[in-house]
């Protein structure tokens, strides 16, 4: 992954390319801004550059903008794109299951143990290749005070060419000591145009991609997310079926959601077997109240004249006249209720036969 490669994020991409040509690239650096716009992929291609052999000067966007990226062709760059470089580390909190507390439990955050075993002890080696030696910290919202405490002696003493990045959306979840070390890089919503123009780019019909563009908000990744998924027919059953919920059908609606969930944790995990099909299901049920809150979130703006959805419009605008505004807003409430429950791993066919009927108080109430 180089930096010319990352779309949509000019700013930053000859932000962090500029200081690596004046010689100013900090050791620390945060890329803050909301998830799914491109900050990993980027860290990627910093690491890139300060891993290759030859970096060149390249010219992106329309603007004809110049930037300093890795080559895209030597071994360093090779070995990055191929995730086998020995000198870039990604640390993700999937690594906590290597490390004392791991094994004892499931982790959620990204505790000490991690950053200990896979940042501050490997910064103290020598890059393998000469280098640099590049850590990149996924989700560093969820480095605890002590994790983040034992950070903060590697970055008041950071070994030579070592550079750490630590990618978040929630920046404010960093200790004042360690964003005061580091050197913020910011992160832009991309317009919901530009992300419209990439999903047809990638193939979609026009209102496939018109209506994912809107479901994320600005957010390439969790729009391709969706759209790999190919669940818009799902999802335009799904409106119909909300469209047209009553005490007759609510059970069937709930049964139909388990359905897709389960449809679809079945395909994902003949695709990728790392994980269990009953996670993929979890994932799917998780797709389907998104969608659901989505639905109602549109009919509730639609109810107060906000903007209207640009798919379905017809649907989702007899769904916000049957329950009102009041009742959308109940209606996104219950839902965001639901998805916060199937974090604690509730019965689905249970949640979704309580949401369901929920939805239809929300129409009475
Ligand atoms: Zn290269």
């Amino acid at each position: 992954m180089s930096l010319a490669e990352v779309i949509g994020q000019d700013r930053a991409i000859a932000q962090v390319s500029r200081m690596w040509r004046n010689g100013r690239l900090g050791h620390c650096l945060i890329f803050h801004g909301p998830d799914g716009v491109g900050k990993s992929l980027t860290a990627r291609g910093l690491a890139q550059l300060l891993l290759c052999g030859r970096p060149e000067t390249v010219e992106v966007g329309s603007a004809r903008m110049k930037i300093s990226d890795g080559c895209g062709v030597c071994d360093d760059c090779r070995m990055v794109t191929r995730g086998s470089h020995p000198d870039l580390h990604i640390v993700t909190r999937d690594l906590s299951r290597h490390t004392e507390e791991g094994k004892k439990a499931t982790v959620k955050d990204l505790p000490i143990g991690v950053i200990r075993d896979f940042v501050i002890e490997p910064a103290g080696w020598s890059p393998q290749r000469g280098r640099a030696r590049v850590f990149i910290i996924e989700e560093g919202e969820r480095m605890n005070r002590a994790a983040q405490n034992a950070l903060l002696k590697t970055l008041e003493e950071p070994p030579a060419n070592t550079y750490l990045i630590i990618v978040t959306s929630q920046p404010g979840t960093l200790l004042a000591t360690v964003r005061s070390r580091s050197h913020a890089v910011r992160f832009a919503y991309l317009p919901e145009v530009f992300v419209r123009d990439k999903l047809q780019e990638a193939g979609l019909s026009p209102a496939e991609a018109a209506y994912w563009s809107q479901f994320s908000g600005g957010r390439l990744g969790p729009a391709l997310a969706m759209a790999r998924t190919g669940w818009y027919e799902v999802k335009r059953e799904l409106v119909k079926q909300l469209a047209g919920l009553s005490y007759a059908t609510a059970l069937t609606t709930a049964q139909w959601c388990m359905e897709q969930a389960k449809t679809y944790g079945q395909a994902q995990e003949k695709q990728q077997n790392e994980e269990s099909a009953a996670s993929h299901t979890r994932m799917g049920q998780e797709y389907l109240l998104a969608l659901a809150e989505e639905t109602y979130r549109l009919a509730l703006r639609g109810a107060v004249g906000l903007d209207t959805a640009v798919d379905q419009t017809q649907a989702i605008g007899a769904i916000g006249g049957q329950l009102g505004a009041q009742g959308c807003g109940r209606a996104v409430q219950a839902t965001r209720q639901a998805r916060g429950r199937l974090e604690y791993n509730v019965n689905g066919a249970l949640l979704f036969e309580w949401l369901m009927l929920k939805y239809l108080v929300c129409a009475r109430a």
